[in-house]
């Protein structure tokens, strides 16, 4: 396959509350990419009562824990063919690859189609995102916005996620931002790197 006929991607990484969705909102405002949340995908796919998957995906959100690799990877794959029959071929995939799995399985399955642009990696420390993702909590209806699930949230990130982010550094493929800060402020940062990408 050409560079040229690859989907552009760009993974969007960081712990849960890190600023992910809110920092891809405003990339799609500003550059017009396609945003993909696999979390958004996987609860959709939960609510789908055409799903077979759908109690295997509901347990392992309320648990933190990773859905296997073929089903997150097939959402991702159909929405971004749709896309690219719309010419649209950037991507920001947010929330993917959270650990060896799937990394292994879009390794196999996709990353002969894509160019690869960065990881944007969204750091945060932990209390602030456990802050973030309680207050979000009080509105946002999630199953796994509480204590308990945070709990695992942030132990497979620290355990699985953060080692994902380690293989793409040894790459050199990792664009880091300070999160701690308003979302205006951080996105001044983004602003600079995704302008780079799509030089
Ligand atoms: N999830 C998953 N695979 C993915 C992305 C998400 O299994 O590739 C599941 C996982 O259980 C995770 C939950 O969906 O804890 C919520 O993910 P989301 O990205 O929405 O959370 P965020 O990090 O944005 O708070
Ligand atoms: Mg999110």
């Amino acid at each position: 396959m050409t560079d040229a006929a690859k989907y552009n991607v760009v993974f969007v990484l960081g712990g849960p509350g890190a600023g992910k969705g809110t920092q891809c909102d405003k990339i799609v405002k500003e550059f017009g990419f396609v945003h993909l949340s696999a979390g958004d995908l996987l609860r959709a796919a939960r609510n789908d009562p055409n799903s077979e998957f759908r109690e295997d995906i509901a347990n392992h959100i309320k648990d933190g824990s990773i859905v296997p690799v073929a089903i997150t990877c097939s959402l991702l794959k159909r929405e971004m063919e749709k896309a690219k029959e719309n010419n649209q071929d950037y991507f920001l995939i947010d929330g993917f690859p959270r650990n060896e799995d799937n990394l292994d399985g879009w390794n196999t399955q996709m990353s002969s189609q894509v160019n690869l642009k960065t990881v944007l990696f969204f750091d945060c420390p932990e209390e602030v995102c456990v802050d973030r993702c309680l207050e979000r909590g009080k509105t946002s209806g999630r199953t796994d916005d509480n204590t308990e699930s945070l709990k695992k949230r942030i132990q497979t990130y620290t355990e699985c996620t953060m080692r994902v982010l380690h293989y793409y550094s040894t790459l050199g493929l990792v664009s880091k931002v300070s999160a701690e800060r308003s979302p205006k402020e951080v996105f001044e940062d983004v602003k600079g790197i995704i302008m780079k990408v799509m030089e």
